[in-house]
């Protein structure tokens, strides 16, 4: 942390360093950039769905990724309000996190059972600050849309990438106007304004392809509603999108509608008739693709994790991220793509351990697509990809982990579910996982906050070494502008300093 706040100095007492650090390694700027956010993925979520999908870890397209990582997740501050000042007030301590003392307490309803535990319980990040730092490079407050603790906006990955003439496309297993995806499209100062987020994303010049949950004609199993259900157009309240954004993509001179899982298929095989619009994909389901279902209520499909037939009329991620590279990898300049796994966090909260196998299997199969689209349509010297979550939730660790500080999820084999304790029933400030393979993805080394000894003693993850997830957002923009990397990343840290002289205006 400390070299980062010396080398920004350096930028900003002289333009000096700059000539310094183009003398440095020259790395061609990332022609696309794919982020795939598994929301709310503490270690033993990863461990989970590999134990169930192959009854061993080490078999995921990114398991084999080069970059491995922790990053941290804390906010500014713990406030879901601005509280206008740039101090952070919270933090992550290693010594703290993976404290084995026995501990008596409880907090949060839930016993400590070690000092640890109770740690990484407190202070954590919601979805919204955590998204705003990965796609500003800027800490802020809990509930913040890419705004900063003084309520100012901020710029985003989306844009930058539309600066950089890139296409741009946001897709989620979970309602679009949901704070991750949010906070790639839009800017707002409380993430419950589902209305306004829903109408700013659909009128963002900056976003070109959006897929997710929302649509208002349909229930959480995928039944046609009787009556649709609109958000309000301001404030809280309501669906997920509001009346006004629902005309606008029903709008065939604005956008392309998607709604059939025949036309997600055709988007994904090539087969589908494009308008020449901007592409809006809204599942005929309510909020979730597939983890708010009931039950076995709609369509008998093959034996589940939760034994709930899948409902049939719904496209999988993976197919609505084959679609969206289809359609953005047209544009010569590049794209960046923002792919969540969003509802493997409500099965956390949850404490769902079939719901989230479900759901990370199904996070799983899109990042391999897209793996097997670089290897196919690309190559790695072009195209970054990033996997990481934007926080843990849940504490899922192994069946002794009462009494067994940190103990691993338990193993049963392919198709079994795995042996799992949860700890909590909302999210935590645990280092979290991230691996990165391609253009610039070493860049990620630069951002450096220290060692952290649980990754490598108790999860045997990689070396130590962490990032905090501000970094993310400002390696992003990095590796995709067109100065030297090097450069990039000082003039990206110039852009916070930019963003931190903002705030001193009221
Ligand atoms: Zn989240």
């Amino acid at each position: 942390m400390r070299a980062k706040i010396v080398s920004h100095l350096l930028v900003t007492l002289g333009l000096v360093a700059l000539s310094v650090a183009a003398t440095l390694v020259q790395a061609a700027p990332a022609r696309n950039v794919i982020l795939f956010i598994s929301d709310g993925a503490s270690w033993g979520t990863w461990d989970m769905a590999s134990y169930y999908q192959y009854g061993q870890k080490g078999m995921q397209a990114y398991d084999g990724f080069p970059v491995k990582l922790g990053m941290t997740t804390y906010p500014l501050n713990t406030s879901t309000t601005p509280t206008n000042n740039s101090t952070p007030t919270v933090t992550y301590d290693p010594a703290r996190a993976w404290d084995q003392t026995p501990n008596a307490g409880a907090y949060g309803g839930f016993a400590s059972r070690f000092n640890g535990y109770d740690y990484i319980k407190r202070d954590y990040t919601d979805s919204a600050a955590a998204g705003t730092a990965l796609s500003t490079g800027v800490k802020t407050y809990n509930n913040a849309i890419d705004v900063d603790n003084y309520g100012q906006d901020l710029a985003y990955i989306t844009q930058r990438a539309k600066a950089q003439g890139k296409s741009t496309g946001i897709l989620s297993s979970v309602p679009y106007s949901h704070a991750t995806p949010a906070t790639f499209g839009s800017t707002n100062r409380n993430r419950n304004n589902y209305g306004e987020i829903s109408k700013e994303m659909i009128n963002n010049p900056a976003v070109d392809l959006i897929m997710g949950g929302g649509n208002p004609n349909y229930d959480s199993n995928g039944k046609l509603r009787a009556t649709p259900v609109f958000a309000n157009e301001t404030g809280t309240g309501g669906g997920y999108m509001s009346r006004t954004a629902w005309n606008t993509v029903n709008d065939p001179s604005k956008w392309q509608l998607l709604q059939t899982k025949g036309d997600f298929e055709a988007l994904a095989n090539g087969t589908l008739t494009l308008t020449g619009q901007k592409i809006i994909g809204l599942p005929q389901v309510y909020d979730t693709l597939q983890y708010s279902r009931s039950g076995a209520v709609v369509g008998t499909g093959a034996p589940t994790p939760s034994g709930k037939a899948y409902i049939d009329t719904v496209p999988t991620l993976e197919t609505m991220t084959r679609g969206a590279l289809n359609v953005l990898s047209k544009n010569q300049d590049g794209f960046f793509m923002m792919v969540e796994g969003g509802a493997v966090d409500w099965a956390a909260h949850a404490r769902d351990t079939a719901g989230i196998i479900e759901e990370q299997i199904a996070f799983n199969k899109a990042v391999q697509a897209a793996v097997n689209w670089v290897e196919a349509n690309s190559n790695w010297n072009e195209t970054l990809m990033i996997v990481l979550t934007d926080h843990g939730n849940g504490m899922p660790m192994g069946p002794d982990s009462d009494t067994v500080a940190f103990d691993a999820i338990e193993n049963k084999g392919a198709g079994n579910l795995p042996g799992v304790r949860w700890h909590y029933n909302t999210h935590t400030n645990e280092n979290t996982l991230l691996w990165a393979k391609g253009a610039n993805a070493d860049l990620f080394y630069r951002e450096v906050d220290g060692v952290d000894p649980g990754l490598v003693n108790v999860l045997g993850f990689n070396d130590g070494r962490y990032i905090t997830n501000s970094d993310v957002g400002s390696v992003l923009h990095a590796a995709m502008v067109s100065e030297p990397a090097s450069c990039a990343l000082m003039l990206a840290g110039l852009g916070l300093m930019g963003f931190s002289g903002r705030r001193q205006v009221p």
